[in-house]
């Protein structure tokens, strides 16, 4: 693992993101990209509103009601002669693969796109376990050859440009350098095709299971999960229990606004259908498939009413796309498979304690509810997750930097209690940072306020603005 992926403190790792000029040139550039591709489709297409609506309806009706809907998924996907295992942790959903696999003999494993497998860490058992494990979605597949997890949930490569891909296929195949995105593919392709042609085991997530049908609806734009689900002998799904939705009649609510949404496309390019191993008579397909239903701290947020409502978000990605912090410091900052705003309010209850600090790393600016095609209201669900962690009876196990970010605020939150104070207090840092300020704004900050100006400049404090602000007269 290269030295700047390894495990660090939120903060450390933030920070980093943060000072990094290069990969936040990268992440504004195609957060922006994606965002002006959604606007064109969304103004072709004037429903889009209602969809999303309706959209909304059908998750909170499927979330009312999972108990009932996986039962009925679950009959008919064995009725098409699948094998479904329910997964209560990310454990028994890795042991269960991992036993399969190796009981079906299973040497070289091929994958399509799957969220849940990262955050079930699936991949390090099968490589222990001797399996040669390969991702087949491009941008999954670039980020496997670098070592690293993906770091946009929908964009795995977003952190890099075509020059550093370029590099990475000259430095680990040997062939001449090129920046083209046409021959890179191209290259992957020709590697990934006699990949899928050798592969015994095939996993790929899902992205809907339709509890009427017994169907697994996979979206993508490659056609590498279509390889991974039908080339080997082996097929398993895996999929979070909120996958699921009531009727076949649900599905066109939810391809119209993900396609939109997570890539900018009207649709995406493959929408399959999967419902069981190959019958007699069939010339492709697997010989047995498994569907793995993992709850993994899912039922814990169904028991919470202000958080049940993430169980709702469809993994678009759109919200890191507008989201200011997720554009700063990047997915890898996170340290969960779910970075970015749907990452803050899923990721305590699906990677643990270790990710409790995230409700914290948002500014509330709202973007990412506005933008949400579920209409999540995420600010609400991040300062439900605040009040719970800061409420707790247990003091939080929270890293000393967000300690000192603790203390700083309640020294703060005493002095506003103060305006007086703050006013004079203000008139004093007006006079000190005025020799220091450049066109209104102060670029290096004198200690104990440093750190605020390593990555950020500072308004030049203006006691006169401030005083016509306070007047009656103030415009708002
Ligand atoms: S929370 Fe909403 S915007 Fe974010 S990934 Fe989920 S569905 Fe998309």
């Amino acid at each position: 693992m290269p030295e700047s992926h390894k495990p660090r403190d939120f903060f450390e790792a933030s920070a980093a993101g943060a000072a990094d000029h290069e990969l936040r040139r990268k992440l504004e550039s195609a957060s922006a990209r994606h965002l002006e591709h959604f606007e064109q489709v969304r103004d072709e297409f004037s429903p889009y509103e209602a969809e999303r609506t309706a959209a909304r309806a059908i998750k909170q009706d499927a979330i009312g009601r999972l108990d009932e809907l996986l039962v009925e998924l679950a009959k008919k996907l064995e009725a098409h002669g699948c094998k479904v295992f329910f997964a209560a942790n990310a454990d028994e959903a890795r042991g269960y693969i991992l036993k399969l696999a190796q009981a079906s003999g299973a040497k070289r494993v091929v994958k399509g796109k799957s969220m849940t497998t990262e955050e079930i860490t699936l991949n390090p058992a099968l490589e222990s376990a001797g399996m040669e494990v390969l991702e087949t979605d491009l941008g999954e597949y670039i980020v496997q050859l670098r070592h690293e997890p993906p770091s946009h949930i929908i964009t795995p490569a977003i952190h890099l440009s075509k020059e550093d891909i370029g590099n990475l296929f000259h430095e680990k195949f040997g062939i001449p350098y090129t920046p083209e995105p046409a021959e890179l593919t191209a290259e992957a392709r020709t590697r990934l095709r006699e990949s899928f042609l050798r592969a015994d085991f095939g996993i790929t997530g899902v992205n809907f299971a339709i509890a009427e049908t017994g169907t697994l609806v996979m979206v993508e734009n490659e056609g590498n999960g279509r390889m991974s689900s039908t080339l080997p002998e082996i097929f398993v799904a895996i999929m979070g229990i909120e996958k699921v939705i009531p009727r076949l009649a649900d599905l066109p609510h939810f391809l119209e606004i993900l396609g939109r949404t997570a890539t900018g496309q009207k649709l995406t390019t493959y929408t399959n259908f999967i419902r069981g191993p190959r019958t007699a008579g069939e010339l492709d397909g697997p010989r047995e498939m498994h569907v793995v239903i993992l709850d993994n701290g899912r039922s814990a947020m169904l028991a919470d009413p202000v958080l049940r409502e993430a169980l709702m978000c469809i993994r678009c990605g759109a919200c890191l796309n507008v989201c200011p912090v997720y554009r700063h410091i990047g997915g890898h900052a996170y340290q969960s498979p779910y970075p970015g705003p749907i990452g803050s309010i899923i990721s305590p209850n699906l990677v643990g304690s270790a990710a409790a600090h995230l409700p914290f790393a948002s500014t509330l600016c709202g973007a990412c509810k506005d933008v949400c095609p579920v209409k999540i209201d995420i600010p609400r669900i991040l300062l439900h997750l605040r009040w719970k962690e800061t409420s707790s009876a247990t003091p939080p196990d929270w890293p000393a930097a967000a300690n000192r970010a603790r203390a700083g605020a309640r020294r703060f939150a005493k002095m506003a209690r103060h305006p007086r104070t703050i006013r004079i207090l203000g008139r004093i840092a007006a006079m000190i940072l005025k020799p220091i300020a450049h066109d209104g704004w102060i670029r290096r900050m004198p200690p104990p306020f440093g750190n605020w100006t390593k990555i950020r400049d500072f308004p030049r404090p203006r006691p006169r603005a401030r005083r016509a602000a306070e007047s009656p007269d103030a415009k708002i």
